[in-house]
């Protein structure tokens, strides 16, 4: 008798509190109020959601670790009729919190800066499958390599989300003459790479011809092969992050791009 009251009870609020799961990965999590947090979460078949984790900002909340920046979880979400925009978080099975991120800031850095550019690249709501296995792949990966290469991965991943948006520069000629030169100027507004003459001196910054090469195998190379890849030096590595950033589809420079650069 009293499982089947049990059972009439979790269908009759499931039904009235409209009760999902979602798999979410956290990309922010943002103190409300004195208890609570809302969290920014990247799922896999709903987008970029925001979730109201409530008494989030207590040691004794079940799925505290589900909050963190980071987390993947299978979150249970229910939305109320007096907050119908925004779901609430009844509970989270970690699946993982790739922990290893916080090991290094090396690790650190780059995962706040991809978990920073998918939240600035995303309209909410907007469901982008391949984002969401870049991210998390990413996110993974970041934790298993060696922590040098915390910065390569984070150029690639920026190369891969311009490719997957759109916005992946032309980085094989000059996109004016077709001109294969040493050198070159990054022209974001063109989209890609011009020779000196068609620049007329006019660019972002100026890249060899091998750098260019290199982005273009980062942008289509197989992420478990990053591992292997040849690393250029860091202040290259940096200046090509820093230079295929101004590439993406955003109003604002992202914050966690400085703490990645050198002063
Ligand atoms: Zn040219």
């Amino acid at each position: 008798m009293e499982r089947l009251l049990l059972f009439a009870l979790s269908i009759f609020f499931g039904v009235f509190m409209n009760r999902f799961e979602h798999e979410a990965i956290v990309l922010k999590s943002a103190r409300s109020g004195e208890n609570d947090r809302i969290l920014t979460a990247l799922t896999l078949k709903a987008g970029k959601i925001s979730i109201m984790a409530k008494g989030a900002q207590s040691a004794k909340c079940k799925y505290l670790l589900s909050c963190q920046p980071f987390a993947f979880s299978q979150f249970v979400l229910a939305l109320y009729p007096k907050n119908p925009l925004m779901p609430y978080a009844i509970s989270a099975d970690l699946i993982n919190p790739f922990r290893n991120l916080y090991s290094s800031v090396e690790r650190q850095a780059s995962a706040c800066f991809a978990t920073e550019a998918v939240d600035a690249v995303l309209e909410p709501e907007a469901v982008d499958s391949h984002v969401f296995m870049l991210l998390y792949h990413t996110l993974r990966l970041l934790c298993s390599m060696d922590a040098s290469r915390a910065s390569l991965m984070a150029l690639a991943f920026t190369l891969k989300l311009l490719a997957i948006c759109g916005h992946a520069p032309e980085l094989g000629a000059c996109l004016v003459c077709g001109a294969k030169l040493e050198t070159y100027f990054i022209n974001v507004d063109m989209g890609g790479i011009l020779c000196a003459r068609c620049a007329k001196g006019e660019g972002e910054c100026i890249v060899s011809s091998l750098e260019a090469e290199y982005s273009y195998a980062l942008m289509h190379m197989d992420m478990e092969s990053l591992g292997e890849v040849y690393l250029v030096d860091e202040a290259t590595q940096l200046k090509l992050l820093k230079v295929f950033c101004l590439f993406l589809p955003i109003q604002r420079q992202l914050r966690s791009l400085t703490s990645l650069l050198p002063e």
